[in-house]
């Protein structure tokens, strides 16, 4: 059984398509969108302003749980490296016949690079599969955020929300 936020802090199946920020099963099957798994009310908006699509809106007041207008979101992941708890991903289901690709904020170093084989965690830190990163970004306007996409198999894409650390031997410290 699934225990839940409010007693595990890591959002179950139900809870995460409950969110006004989580993207309809049918708009998601149509390709990259954002997945806002933000779940606490607390004083927070630079999301909304960090989409020029206008597809992210909090509002009045600013505790309000951000909210995705999936229509107007066209998955180009610049709210991921914006979002300061790391709750912003952009998922494709459509990357390919038997793949999808999960982008996320990835803030360890040394970070990766294209090509690499990863593991893929999900919500709560476990490895669940093995994925290929296709995207590194460090762009200057993400503040040293990396947001990394991962290939993934299809049937994981709503599960995958990170990868497991480089492990750092003793010659790389
Ligand atoms: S992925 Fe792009 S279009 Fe979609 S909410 Fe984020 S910034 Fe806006
Ligand atoms: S920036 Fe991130 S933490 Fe803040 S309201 Fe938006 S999604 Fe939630």
């Amino acid at each position: 059984m699934q225990r839940g936020f409010k007693l595990t802090g890591v959002l179950t199946d139900a809870e995460l398509h409950r969110l006004p920020g989580a993207p309809s099963v049918e708009r998601a099957a149509k390709g990259p969108v954002a997945v806002i798994e933000c779940a606490e009310e607390f004083p927070c908006d630079p999301c909304e302003y960090s989409c020029a699509y206008g597809a992210i809106i909090v509002g009045q007041p600013i505790i309000n749980l951000p909210c995705l207008d999936e229509d107007s979101c066209t998955g180009c992941g610049k709210c991921i490296a914006q979002c300061p708890g790391f709750a912003i991903f952009v998922m494709n289901l459509n990357y390919s016949k038997k793949e999808a690709t999960v982008s996320f904020p990835y803030e360890f170093l040394p970070t990766y690079k294209a090509g690499e084989v990863v593991n893929a965690v999900n919500r709560s830190g476990k490895v669940i599969t093995k994925g290929k990163v296709v995207d590194v970004k460090n762009l200057t306007n993400q503040d040293r955020t990396v947001v990394i996409t991962i290939a993934v198999p299809k049937e994981f894409g709503w599960d995958v929300r990170g990868i497991e650390r480089k492990e750092v031997k003793a010659y790389d410290r």
